[in-house]
């Protein structure tokens, strides 16, 4: 059996000493965001190949040593902790795109090429890759699949799952599952992709996907709208649906306790609005028909402001102000470092008294608390992040706790796109049933029978 450093001299063997990184070299990779999840493997693994990466882990398998896969590290639930007996093993280094068809709409490419990456090769070939979140220059498409990433355009164009045709895979033991399917309908027996999309690395190590490529659209329409309250966005949100049909493709919420913090004179950013309200909506479609795209989206926002279910509005004229008006509602990197961020989902319908109950509890119980709310309403996902100058455990705890209690009696799941990883195993039963559980843990056993591949994350040991 293989042990301790000659296990790592094997890897090195096999990945080259250079792409085995231990102590201050390993810890020295960057945490663009700072998700809060130091390294503390006792080595961090860089293969540059599938052949690699399944030698790697029929190593690591025969000695039962734990694995957590590494993307671009952006996760906000600690899906990539680690502990001291771990290893680390990013997949940074399977970086090509490998083809772009431009007849067939797929893109092939490894785990690691970045969204973005993926973004501007589409681009390039003048297509659209539209998975696309906040962190898309780091985070990664094997990431993005292993996460089930959601983001700005879910309303249109689905999540990650929708874009994924077919994938390549390591299970634990090293065997490689090749299923690069490229087709949208394969109805070949099981679709094997789906134990591998939005299982955060606990069932294999994707190494290279086929995703789907939209048409590129030619007409961009960006709104930011001012509503007075929930009841009002809801409006915004039917008459936009009604009135833009397939075109509209996202539908973002902010409540003031967002937008303030992101605008001046608190935040960096200047409102386009002059006023200010409860509540602002983005509002976003894209089509194929510039003119004629612009004139509806334009004339679906006077109705708007005819039947006065907006209280004040801008359109976008340039690229730039559309830029700027999204870049209020990506203005996050004071949450990510320093709040208790939550994503959670119900019926739209309910997210309004949600987000008011939620707030007076932890306001009640954490006073001078901020609790900032935002989101994709268009798809039934609120984002709620607490600021508050107590962090120690008990509040931490009482914020949690309410949080997810308060979606019980509307049936809301714990996690709309983010995942569970370390942070939210207590509070899986809300959302899925024990037979729910008991098939995860069953299907873990099965593939991972050693429970090596990132022990200890969703399910729990
Ligand atoms: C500013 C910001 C905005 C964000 N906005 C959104 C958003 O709108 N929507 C959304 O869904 N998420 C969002 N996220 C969360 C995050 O970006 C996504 O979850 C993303 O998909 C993670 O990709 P990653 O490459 O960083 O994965 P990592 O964080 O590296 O890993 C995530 C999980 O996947 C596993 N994993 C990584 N690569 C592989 C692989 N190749 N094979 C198997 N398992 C693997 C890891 O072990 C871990 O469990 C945001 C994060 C930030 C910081």
């Amino acid at each position: 059996m293989t042990q301790g450093a000659n296990l790592l001299q094997e890897i090195a063997a096999v990945v080259g000493p250079d792409n085995l990184l231990q102590g201050a070299a390993a810890k020295r990779r960057e945490q663009p965001w700072k998700t809060g999840q130091p390294f503390r493997a006792k080595a961090l693994v860089r293969p540059q190949t599938t052949a690699q990466v399944a030698e790697v882990m029929r190593l690591c398998n025969a000695c039962g040593q734990t694995v957590v896969p590494y993307g671009g590290l952006t996760n906000l639930v600690q899906a990539c902790a680690t502990v001291p007996d771990d290893i680390a093993l990013s997949l940074e280094k399977l970086d090509r795109i490998e083809e772009v068809d431009a007849t067939a709409h797929t893109m092939t490419a490894g785990a690691g090429v970045t969204m973005q990456q993926a973004q501007d090769a589409a681009d390039k070939a003048g297509l659209f890759f539209p998975v696309d979140i906040g962190a898309r220059g780091n985070c990664m498409l094997g990431g993005n699949v292993s996460t089930n990433a959601g983001g700005t355009k879910v309303i249109r164009y689905g999540m990650m799952r929708d874009s994924v045709l077919g994938l390549e895979a390591v299970l634990a033991d090293g065997t490689v599952i090749s299923s690069m399917n490229r087709y949208i309908k394969n109805n070949s027996g099981f679709d094997l992709k789906h134990l591998f999309i939005g299982t955060e690395g606990l069932l294999g190590i994707v190494t290279r996907v086929v995703v789907r490529l939209s048409v590129r659209p030619v007409s961009h329409n960006v709104a930011l709208v001012g509503c007075r309250d929930f009841a009002g966005v809801m409006q915004v949100l039917g008459s936009a649906r009604q009135a833009l049909g397939s075109s509209l493709c996202g539908f973002e919420v902010m409540w003031s306790s967002f937008y303030d913090k992101a605008t001046q004179p608190v935040g960096r950013l200047e409102s386009p609005l002059s006023e200010r309200f409860p509540l602002y909506a983005i509002v976003e479609a894209m089509g194929t028909n510039a003119a004629r795209d612009d004139d509806i989206f334009s004339d679906a926002l006077s109705s708007m402001a005819a039947a006065d279910l907006i209280e004040d509005g801008v359109l976008a004229k340039s690229e730039r102000e559309r830029d700027a008006i999204w870049a209020i509602r990506g203005e996050v990197e004071w949450l990510v470092r320093d709040a208790q961020n939550f994503d959670v989902s119900l019926k739209c319908a309910d997210v309004g008294s949600y987000v008011d109950d939620v707030g007076a509890r932890i306001r009640r119980d954490v006073p001078g608390a901020l609790v900032a709310a935002f989101g994709h309403l268009g798809d039934n996902n609120i984002h709620i992040s607490v600021l508050s100058d107590r962090q120690d455990d008990h509040v931490r705890a009482t914020i949690e706790a309410h949080v997810y209690n308060a979606l019980r009696p509307f049936d809301g799941a714990i996690s709309a796109e983010h995942g569970i990883g370390l942070e939210k195993i207590p509070w899986l039963p809300i959302s899925r049933s024990e037979d729910e559980i008991r098939l995860m843990r069953s299907l873990k056993k099965m593939m991972d029978p050693k429970n090596i591949l990132n022990p200890g994350k969703v399910i729990g040991a």
